[in-house]
């Protein structure tokens, strides 16, 4: 077992680890990640799958994400837009698809009317809701003690109206039934994306992506850093800590240091062992912060056939086993990529058929949106972050009903030495690279802080 020193020890190589360990890098404290997979980049992941760069995990930035600009211009990184010409598609509750332009679902006027109502009205709640203090909302208890679906219900009897916004932050975001997390988790989601409308827009949301691919980014913080201060395949396991600092044990490395950032999703933060153990409240509070669960699609043909149609590649259909599907074409490849996604109970549904069958039903499933041609790719293939024994879900983690205004306004406490630093622990940029970012900005800062203090 080697044995090393540093002022602070970082666990976790994702983009929350990196970024910390890069500020406290220049503030000219010495560092050392244990991360436990053999790569850094965590829910960043890049690989090259039957000839195609696939970017398997994270990789779209939205203009409000400015954590995470503010990075990649100082690494010198560049972004390119996502391909966005033509019309989208929507197929019904009745499969019935439509080819239709501009914002609106083409659900007929009184829907469109009850959805834009909604979306006003989340507009308006979440404005008043402060992304990093999410609890202090005056109805905070009331909102968060409602699930998402149900307080939809209570504002319209349009039932399409309360899938289709559902859709937006379950399917699309939080990837949980909109019936198990709460109205205020939605309200958070949206603050932390500047507003619900911004969210709704895929244009906005799923705006540009990153020429190097989003680990690309965690590839060059982690040159910064100094890969000889990152161990790989080193989970911490053993957290011994007082409060005069650590000693974190990974697989074959042990670092003493002053303090440590936990910078692992919080549904794992039971996996180490920690002596003493942690306080009575953040035994609690952990348990009650789960992943979801989405099956990211990538489907690579000879050209990009459905942009020779008008099509833009976008689909939208809450009750189709793919729920949305966009142009993934990766920069300068001539040939085309599609990206879907299958979210929640749908995602069970899938991982529990053979491997032939699954594949078969998905591509239908696509091929309802932009035609025959879908059904026979070059590559094919599902990100799966839930057989990830490091992640164990995706995208991200969220409070159960009620847990959000009951356990969030600790959930940055710092216990003793030990401080927690992950994008779903974030207020703007909550479940994103970006909240990641800032994160690990923010929580190198208070230590830092706290060293010259
Ligand atoms: P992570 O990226 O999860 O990093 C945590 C690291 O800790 C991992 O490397 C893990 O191996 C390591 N670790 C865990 N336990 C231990 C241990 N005991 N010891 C040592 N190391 C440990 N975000 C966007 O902004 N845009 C997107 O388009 C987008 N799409 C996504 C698509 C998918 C399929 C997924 C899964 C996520 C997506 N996200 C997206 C979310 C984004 O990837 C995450 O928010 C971000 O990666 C979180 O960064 P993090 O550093 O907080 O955690």
């Amino acid at each position: 077992m080697q044995k090393i020193e540093r002022d602070v020890v970082i666990v976790g190589a994702g983009p929350a680890g990196l970024t910390a360990a890069l500020e406290l890098k220049k503030a000219g404290k010495s560092v050392a990640i244990l991360e436990a997979r053999d790569r850094v980049g965590g829910r960043t992941w890049t690989d090259q799958i039957g000839g195609a760069t696939i970017e398997i995990g994270g990789q779209w930035i939205s203009p409000d994400q400015t954590g995470l600009y503010s990075l990649i211009n100082e690494l010198e990184i560049e972004t390119y837009p996502r391909y966005k010409e033509g019309a989208s598609v929507f197929i019904d509750h009745d499969g019935k698809r439509t080819v239709y332009t501009g914002e609106d679902f083409p659900v007929g006027e009184a829907t469109v009317g009850e959805i834009n109502k909604l979306i006003a009205l989340m507009d308006q709640l979440a404005a008043e809701v402060n992304p990093d203090t999410p609890w202090t909302h005056p109805d905070a208890k009331e909102l968060d003690t409602i699930s998402f679906h149900h307080w939809l219900e209570s504002k319209t009897t349009d039932a399409v109206a309360v899938e289709c916004v559902g859709l937006f932050i379950a399917g699309g975001m939080l990837t949980k039934p909109a019936k198990t997390f709460s109205a205020l988790q939605a309200l958070l989601m949206a603050a932390s994306a500047g507003s619900f409308s911004n969210l709704v827009d895929e244009d906005f949301i799923l705006d540009r992506r990153i020429s190097t691919t989003m680990q690309g980014v965690s590839l060059a913080v982690a040159e910064r850093v100094g890969t000889e201060n990152i161990y790989l395949e080193n989970p911490m396991l053993r957290l011994e800590w007082s409060k005069d600092g650590v000693v974190a044990h990974g697989k074959d490395v042990s670092v003493s240091a002053k303090r440590v950032i936990l910078a692992i999703p919080p549904n794992l933060y039971s996996r180490p062992t920690f002596e003493p153990p942690l306080p009575r409240w953040q035994q609690i509070t952990h348990q009650h912060q789960s992943m979801g669960l989405v099956i990211k699609v990538h489907a690579v043909y000879a050209t990009p056939f459905w942009r020779e149609k008008g099509l833009s590649g976008t689909g939208f259909s809450p009750s189709s086993l793919v729920q949305e599907v966009y142009d993934n074409t990766f920069l300068n490849d001539p040939r085309g990529t599609l990206v879907g996604f299958i979210s929640d109970e749908k995602a069970d549904q899938m991982w529990a058929l053979g491997e032939d069958e699954r594949k078969a039903a998905i591509l239908e499933s696509m091929a309802g949106f932009l035609g025959e041609e879908t059904l026979s790719p070059e590559v094919f293939y599902l990100s799966d972050f839930g057989a990830e024994e490091w992640t164990r879900g995706a995208y991200a983690t969220s409070y159960d009903l009620g847990g959000l205004h009951r356990f969030g306004p600790t959930q940055n406490d710092a216990v003793g030495p030990i401080y927690f630093a992950s994008s779903d622990l974030a207020g703007e940029g909550y479940q994103h690279v970006d909240g990641a970012v800032r994160m690990g900005r923010r929580t190198a800062a208070r230590i830092v802080a706290e060293f010259e203090g």
